[in-house]
């Protein structure tokens, strides 16, 4: 049978974390903090859960993360004044807000006050904007770790057509100018798409960012291509992704789900928050 190669968010992660201590190290020794302030508003659940793991994260790598947390109810000008602190305080060199904030709130006006050399998941207009013109900018991190996992297993992009399904602000839509910054040609398909699996199954790299498990099947895909699965699905207490087992059997890589993409996010935060907006 064929060899498919998996791609192993987790291992991905632990190398670049290696990298990523020992340049915070340095970069705190030499007088220049890289601190991580997490925005929570309200603290749901998975906002705290996430809040918690990139903590994790960073303390792994040295980093220092700040909670910024504000009770729900507080004044929306109080966030945004609070933002600015953040952007005037040089040992915060990363920003985080996570989403969605409560309903009452402009969640556009505080997210567009981070300056955008701190909007470490590219969520600003700014960093949108920039994205879209081929400027050095910081992107969502998921997308970022899709286009990473597939530099660190040298899996070429340029002159493949990738096909993503799924057109969210945070994963299909960065996608498509990271993959075009890298001469892929790039179709986005969606719930309105006619003749889905007509199209994934020209995919050389498919990437799956639908939010439902096993979605997409063997008769997707072709015999031979690359599946990244981003998708993140509770099915009976256990963790599945977008794409089924079967489709992964006829892959030469895909992307395990957990342990895959999902694995490497915070990562791309903490990469972000360090190092700074890379050309
Ligand atoms: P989302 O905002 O819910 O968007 C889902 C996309 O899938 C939409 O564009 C939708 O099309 C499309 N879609 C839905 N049903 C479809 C169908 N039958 N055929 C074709 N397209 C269809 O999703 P998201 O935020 O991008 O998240 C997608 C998945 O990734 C979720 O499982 C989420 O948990 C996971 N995720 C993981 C991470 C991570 O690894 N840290 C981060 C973000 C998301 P329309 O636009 O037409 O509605």
């Amino acid at each position: 049978g064929r060899m498919t190669m998996i791609l192993d968010g987790k291992n991905t992660a632990a190398l670049r974390k290696e990298r990523l201590a020992t340049y915070v190290r340095e970069e705190r020794e030499a007088g220049r903090d890289k601190k991580l302030a997490v925005l929570l508003v309200g603290g749901s659940a998975p906002s705290e859960m996430y809040a918690q793991s990139v903590r994790r994260v960073a303390e792994s790598v040295g980093m220092e993360v700040v909670l910024c947390r504000f009770a729900d109810g507080t004044p929306q000008a109080e966030i945004v004044a609070a933002v600015g602190d953040l952007n005037r305080r040089v040992d915060i060199t990363g920003i985080l807000p996570l989403l969605p904030l409560p309903e009452a709130y402009n969640t556009a006006e505080i997210i567009n006050a981070l300056s955008p050399c701190k909007d470490v998941d590219g969520q600003t207009t700014v960093s949108k904007g920039r994205l879209f013109a081929g400027e050095p900018s910081f992107a969502p991190c998921t997308a970022q770790a899709v286009v990473t996992m597939l530099i660190d297993y040298d899996i070429p992009v340029q002159g493949k057509h990738v096909v993503i399904v799924g057109r969210s602000d945070v994963v299909g839509k960065p996608l498509i100018h990271l993959f075009l910054q890298k001469n892929a040609t790039v179709t986005v398909c969606h719930s309105k798409t006619t003749d889905l699996s007509g199209i994934t199954r020209q995919a050389d790299i498919l990437v799956a960012a639908v939010g439902k498990a096993g979605f997409v099947s063997a008769d997707m895909v072709k015999d031979g291509a690359v599946l990244i699965d981003v998708g993140i699905n509770r099915v009976d207490g256990k963790t599945v992704g977008d794409i089924c087992t079967e489709a992964t059997t006829k892959a030469a890589a895909y992307t395990p789900v957990p342990g895959g993409i999902g694995a490497l996010v915070s990562t791309m935060i903490l990469e972000n928050t360090a190092y700074g907006i890379r050309e």
